[in-house]
């Protein structure tokens, strides 16, 4: 409870519109009495707002960081992290057995900073793929075989990557190269679909807990995942649901 006595996780119960009609009545009428209160359902409606508007579509690479930094600024979590800190007496939730719903909102401070993270890498991810595209730098050992290309990576990279042939599934291997996502080593195992490539960069990750995404960005889809240690990612400007099985056919060989 805070000193006006408000529960701020009724104010989130609000915000997530759980409440019933009076409960809501109630507690909207108490938000526009406690500057404090309504500060708090502020901060929260403002951070729900930049998860939702550029949610998991995200524009071109170029354009991307700047427009995830504009509608947080916007939306202004930045502004409310120290606003909580300048304001000390909501921190009296901790010791007055609210500590859930202030951990909740500490929680979606971290929730804006993995998203942050999260769009970061696809511009990055999205930024290789175009990159190898463009510098006619596609592969550094060019076989469809690939018996070839695991050795190639395994002499290069401190990790192992799997090298899995798809052909019978309709995804030929074109090759490897050595690439970097988020300024790490990275193995990029180049596949082919059609006329579109596809690039599935892999590199070391250990985190607990599996990352499953996928997002479109600029005409391109990623499809991200982890497993056995590492974290994939597939790229391609081929269409999303082609991307979808490309990974289902992969992981059903073992990757
Ligand atoms: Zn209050």
């Amino acid at each position: 409870m805070s000193d006006c006595g408000h529960d701020p996780l009724m104010i989130q119960a609000l915000a997530d519109g759980e409440l019933d009609a009076v409960h809501a009545a109630e507690i909207e009428r108490r938000i526009g009495a406690c500057p404090d209160c309504a500060a708090l359902h502020a901060e929260i409606l403002a951070l729900r707002d930049a998860l939702a508007t550029d949610g998991m579509r995200v524009a071109a690479p170029d354009r991307l960081k700047r427009r995830i930094a504009e509608s947080l600024a916007a939306a202004a979590p930045a502004e409310a992290m120290p606003r909580m800190t300048r304001r000390p007496r909501h921190w009296a939730w901790l010791g007055a057995g609210a500590g859930v719903a202030a951990a909740a909102s500490i929680g979606l401070f971290a929730v804006v900073g993995a998203f942050q993270e999260d769009v970061a890498l696809t511009a990055d991810l999205v930024g290789g793929h175009v990159r190898s595209l463009q510098a006619s730098h596609l592969v550094d050992v060019e076989t469809s075989d690939h018996h070839v290309v695991k050795p190639w990576f395994d002499g290069r990279l401190t990790f192992s990557p799997p090298v899995i042939d798809l052909k019978d599934q309709g995804f030929p291997l074109v090759g490897g190269r050595l690439d970097y996502v988020a300024g790490r080593p990275a193995a990029a195992v180049v596949y082919r679909r059609g006329r579109h490539l596809i690039n599935l960069f892999v590199w070391p990750d250990a985190s607990a807990g599996g990352l499953e995404r996928s997002t479109e960005a600029d005409g391109y889809a990623v499809r991200r995942w982890r497993a056995h240690g590492m974290a994939f990612a597939a790229v391609s400007d081929v269409n999303p649901a082609d991307l979808a099985l490309f990974e289902t056919d992969l992981k059903a060989s073992g990757g």
